[in-house]
């Protein structure tokens, strides 16, 4: 038994055997044929690229049923690396020389593109590297006859064990076969961990050794709530992590019996509770789980994945479904936020030394207007439909602001000639999750209609801690002084000029936190779906006079541990049923 240590990134218990996601390793044999078995190696040649063609479209129709047609996409440049007649020819043509078997060949084919594509200036060709390499292994494969190609196609429930996950990776898996996944790399507030929370995978990340510890077929126990993997568990660890299992699923169906009760204090403080999504098919699990609208909806992902931009119709189109699905139900649409762990592979953004301090969502739309405005009039379309606000993101002070809203006017403007209907008085939000903007949103909260707090940003920028590296996680501190005192300018401020403010980083989702944020009037909570009925809970069963003085008091302690410390105690002693079911939930 071997017990590793990482960052919880997504809640629950999974236990299984484990199936090692790693594409890197193929070996490849290098065999010298006779000139009379080039045929017979050409036709197994053909067989590999139809059979891959053959799997790519499967895998592309399971993903269009399952997460919609966006995150299909990508498989579209598969299938053209897959056509290309050049790279066809050149491996038969080689093969008639050399007189190698076609693995060894291909793979050297292969190689050379890769190369040639790598040393090119053109960003999108340098981007299609991944998928020629994808497409490439995937051939391969089938030359060598391997079996379980990728995480959209697994055939048994497994526990998922790589180096890394891109979001894309995220996208295509399914519940029903990946109970959970483990990686060395990673934070709690990357995209490939809030994804496994919007799909409700349990999930450790930057476990270090994950996948030089663990062996493709080992037993495994992953800990989601506590950021731990247990490999090979002995009887009493399996049997323990079996019964907490049982009683993490038990709660949830106790909190979920809460689903159409108000978010309310014991003293009648209403709040609301909002939920993020990433993709429209996520509202079925808001509205399960008892989310009274969208209070982050993270448009970037209908841009990823796919070839071209969308266009103002596909947009409009996606936003209107959305509000549909949500009859009534209001959403905050946030713009384009590409940069630091996301990426468009479609447009030409030069790669940078610091992505999450560079040439990222809203200084990219100022940038390229064009683009912006494309969006801007999809979702000034889709608010005629519905309760729509949009709010800005990575937003650094009143000048930027200004801009990105003369950019709105001028697609309102476009619109009321076009004669085409939308909400005049749409409510227009900043994201505040840049220090400049939380120390200035004084001067911000006149010229907007809400704030939503941004503290997964916010806490990286103001501590200086990348959110994707696990190095230095362990400083990445919601409850740091400095970060609450932040918070508090932002709530204070927005409420002096009597907007609402809102909060639709994680840390909103962490019941140690709902104490804090309560107490300091935050008005609206937006979190995972998931993690919203435990919230509702809490809000529930305690008073508002109590949070007040929690946060009174957590803000005057001088370290994170401090604040934590006392936060836990206190949620414990006001809310202590929740105690004893989260104790039994943990065995
Ligand atoms: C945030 O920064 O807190 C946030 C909600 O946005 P994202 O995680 O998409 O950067
Ligand atoms: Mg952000």
């Amino acid at each position: 038994m071997m017990i590793l240590r990482g960052i919880p990134a997504s809640p629950g218990v999974a236990i299984g055997r484990t199936f090692l996601f790693d594409t890197r390793r193929i070996i490849v044999p290098t065999k010298k044929i006779r000139e009379d078995a080039i045929p017979k190696e050409i036709a197994r040649f053909e067989k590999a690229l139809i059979k891959t063609r053959a799997e790519i479209i499967g895998i592309q129709k399971k993903i269009t049923k399952e997460m919609g047609s966006n995150h299909a996409e990508i498989f579209n440049a598969h299938l053209l690396v897959l056509e290309d007649r050049m790279l066809i020819e050149e491996v038969i043509g080689r093969m008639k020389k050399d007189r190698k078997c076609v693995e060894h060949i291909f793979a050297k084919v292969l190689d050379k593109y890769i190369n040639v594509f790598s040393k090119m200036n053109d960003e999108y060709l340098k981007e299609r590297i991944s998928d020629v390499d994808d497409v490439g292994k995937r051939i391969l494969k089938n030359l060598l006859g391997a079996k379980e190609k990728s995480l959209s196609e697994l055939k048994q429930r497994v526990i998922v064990v790589a180096y890394d996950i891109s979001p894309s990776d995220t996208a295509t898996m399914h519940k029903k076969n990946v109970m959970g996944f483990v990686t060395d790399i990673g934070g709690r507030t990357s995209h490939t961990a809030i994804m496994a929370k919007s799909l409700e995978i349990p999930a450790v990340v930057g476990l270090e050794k994950a996948t030089t510890s663990i062996k493709a077929g080992d037993m495994l126990i992953i800990d989601g709530n506590e950021g731990i993997a247990i490999v090979n568990p002995d009887k009493a660890t399996l049997k323990k992590y079996q019964t907490r299992q049982q009683q993490f699923v038990n709660f949830e169906k106790i909190l979920v019996t809460l689903k159409d009760k108000p978010a309310e204090t014991l003293d009648g403080h209403r709040i609301e509770i909002s939920a993020n999504i990433e993709l429209p098919e996520e509202i079925d699990s808001l509205i399960a789980h008892g989310a009274e609208g969208v209070g982050l909806y993270r448009t970037e992902y209908f841009y990823m994945n796919r070839r071209g931009l969308p266009s103002e119709n596909e947009q409009f189109e996606a936003y209107k479904k959305v509000v549909t699905r949500l009859s009534g139900r209001p959403v905050i649409v946030r713009t384009l936020d590409l940069g630091g762990d996301k990426f468009l592979s479609q447009l030409e953004v030069p790669r940078e030394m610091n992505p999450f301090l560079g040439w990222r969502a809203i200084r990219f739309c100022l940038a390229r207007p064009d683009i912006f405005k494309v969006q801007l009039r999809a979702i000034l379309r889709a608010s005629a439909f519905g309760d729509i606000k949009l709010m800005f993101p990575m937003i650094s002070g009143v000048g930027e602001l200004k801009q990105a809203i003369v950019v709105l006017n001028e697609a309102k403007k476009e619109l009321r000639l076009r004669k085409v209907k939308f909400n005049e008085k749409i409510g227009v939000g900043a994201m505040i999750e840049i220090p400049s903007a939380a120390i200035t949103c004084d001067l911000l909260a006149k010229e907007v209609d809400f704030f939503s707090i941004g503290t997964n940003d916010l806490i990286q920028y103001s501590l200086a801690i990348d959110r994707v590296n696990e190095k230095i996680a362990y400083l990445y501190k919601p409850t740091h002084p400095a970060v609450l005192r932040l918070i508090k300018n932002i709530i204070d401020a927005g409420h002096k000029e009597k907007i609402w403010v809102g909060m639709c980083g994680e840390m909103a989702g962490e019941p140690g936190f709902g104490l804090i944020l309560l107490g300091l009037g935050l008005d609206e909570f937006s979190m995972s779906s998931s993690a919203v009925p435990e919230i509702k809970y809490i809000i529930r069963n305690v008073k508002f006079e109590d949070a007040k003085a929690v946060a009174e008091k957590a803000l005057s302690l001088p370290t994170s541990e401090e604040v934590e410390d006392f936060v836990n105690r206190r949620l414990d002693e006001l809310v202590p049923k929740l105690k004893k079911i989260r104790k039994s939930s943990k065995g």
